[in-house]
């Protein structure tokens, strides 16, 4: 018998878990050593051995027939385009170890459109703490939800979204409010629920200093896309953190504002900076200017609703998605339970995913297949052996701590006019994850997926079709994207 440990690639808590094999027979539970899960895993987490190992969709193969072949055209490729108009498209399920060496890559060849698909969901997040703190400091952790009195929640379906995390507010003794435009299942489960109307959230928020349970109180703000995803994002955020400054909820146990990350490591990407100079990841859909783009892990012709066909278009991932379809080179990335390296959760910690299960046929790390390209175009640098071989190189300070001091100085906000009652919003389900290339493979979350009156299903529809002549709007500050029509 032999015991692994690693992390749920799925969500921002980075649940761990412990897998179990016995001759073939591999048994999954919850790391009960954990910190951030005590044992504890949703029905995503305790079904990942349904969706690993190999079956007609998972990619084995470079399109082109060999590795050899397909880092050549690749390579071919990226000589015959100008640089300006060659983007890297990355996602937050990539591990540290992929976005250090991502944008290594892009930095020694000279790629300045490299952005993750956090763009869609963080960015506004990370200007609204520069603006506050002097930089992208998460001061909080999931330790306060322990510590807090009133637990508020805003702009998050916590239950379905990371209930990890939510399972911790309610063993808490705190009071929870709950502030969204539908009855969630969080809003059902809160003890008050407070329903806005679309782009009105901001006047509940500037009215947070005068509710009796918001100012005498220790107040944790937990906050997810229905803050982050409008075109006044960076200022909603700030009001949120000034607000706790005037009731002086800031700076104490149980006391600040957490952002839950949508994806596994979206932290990590904000801490490494993938971050373009030039377009940002809408745009190398929106506009014309990108010619060959290389997408990996992440399905943007099921997410992005002004997906586009581009000269050339690489895609690695680890199973056949509506991208890889589109694709002229297709490259087979290994999977979860066959890569090793680290993720950093919403509460900052360093996680560690370990493979126990080889790479399916010829797939290969994220990192190994941008170091061959790298060297095919006569980089130097890209030597790593081993993901160890990056993380050693990255020279990482893994200590953590709860919680970090922030300075305590009110960003001035001028909104005026807030027009959002006809932008859409995204929800995730409890049972399912972003285009399903994962989930989708699980019999278990298949049958307990129900859709509830409140949302559309987008699942297996391509977005281009369905929001044809919807326009897409920035933030501000971020030019995090809001989707109106
Ligand atoms: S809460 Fe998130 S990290 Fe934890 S098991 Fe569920 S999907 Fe995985």
């Amino acid at each position: 018998m032999m015991n692994f440990k690693t992390t749920c690639p799925y969500c921002g808590v980075g649940c761990g878990i412990e897998i179990t094999r016995t001759g073939s027979v591999l048994k999954l539970t919850g790391d009960k050593d954990s910190p951030v899960n005590q044992g504890m895993l949703c029905i995503k987490g305790q079904t990942l051995l349904e969706t690993v190992g190999t079956d007609n969709m998972r990619l084995i193969n470079p399109s082109l027939g060999s590795w050899n072949k397909a880092i050549k055209a690749i390579a071919k490729a990226f000589e015959s385009t100008p640089k300006h108009q060659i983007a890297l498209y990355l996602s937050g399920q990539m591990l540290m170890e992929d976005f250090y060496v991502a944008k290594q890559f892009s930095e020694a060849y000279g790629i300045d459109n490299i952005e993750s698909n956090s763009r869609l969901c963080m960015y506004s997040t990370v200007e609204a703490n520069k603006r506050a703190y002097g930089a992208d400091i998460v001061p909080v952790s999931f330790d306060d939800i322990y510590q807090a009195q009133t637990i508020f929640i805003i702009g998050s379906n916590t239950a379905d979204c990371h209930p990890i995390v939510f399972n911790h507010i309610k063993k808490s003794k705190a009071f929870v409010v709950c502030v969204d435009v539908y009855e969630s299942t969080t809003a059902k489960k809160s003890d008050l629920f407070i329903q806005v109307e679309p782009g009105k959230d901001m006047d509940i928020i500037n009215n947070l200093p005068h509710q009796f349970w918001f100012k005498e109180k220790k107040v944790l703000s937990v906050y997810s896309q229905g803050l982050t995803q409008s075109t006044d994002a960076t200022d909603k955020v700030n009001a949120l953190i000034n607000a706790h400054i005037i009731t002086g909820n800031i700076n104490k146990p149980g006391c600040g504002v957490l952002s839950l990350t949508g994806q596994c490591n979206a932290m990590g990407g904000r801490e490494i900076g993938i971050r373009t100079n030039d377009l940002t990841a809408t745009e190398f859909f929106s506009n014309n200017q990108i010619k060959t783009l290389w997408v990996m892990a992440t399905n943007p012709a099921h997410s992005m609703i002004n997906y586009r066909q581009f000269e050339t278009l690489i895609v690695s991932d680890f199973t056949r998605t509506l991208t890889t379809d589109d694709a002229d080179i297709v490259l087979p990335a290994c999977s979860w339970s066959e890569k090793i390296g680290h993720i950093k959760n919403s509460e900052r910690r360093y996680l560690k995913q370990n493979a126990f299960l080889p790479p399916a046929g010829y797939s290969k790390p994220d990192w190994e297949i941008i170091c061959l390209l790298a060297k095919e175009l006569g980089l130097d640098g890209f030597d790593y052996q081993s993901a160890d071989d990056i993380w050693q190189q990255m020279h990482i300070d893994e200590s953590w701590q709860p919680r970090i001091k922030v300075k305590e100085e009110l960003v001035d906000i001028k909104v005026t006019n807030r027009t959002d009652n006809d932008s859409i919003n995204n929800v995730r389900l409890l049972t399912q994850w972003h285009s399903m290339s994962r989930t989708g493979k699980s019999k278990t979350l298949n049958k307990m997926t129900k859709v509830s009156n409140e949302v559309i299903s987008m699942h297996h529809v391509t977005n281009s079709e369905l929001f044809k002549n919807k326009t897409v709007e920035l933030d501000k500050y971020s030019k995090q994207p809001c989707f109106k029509g």
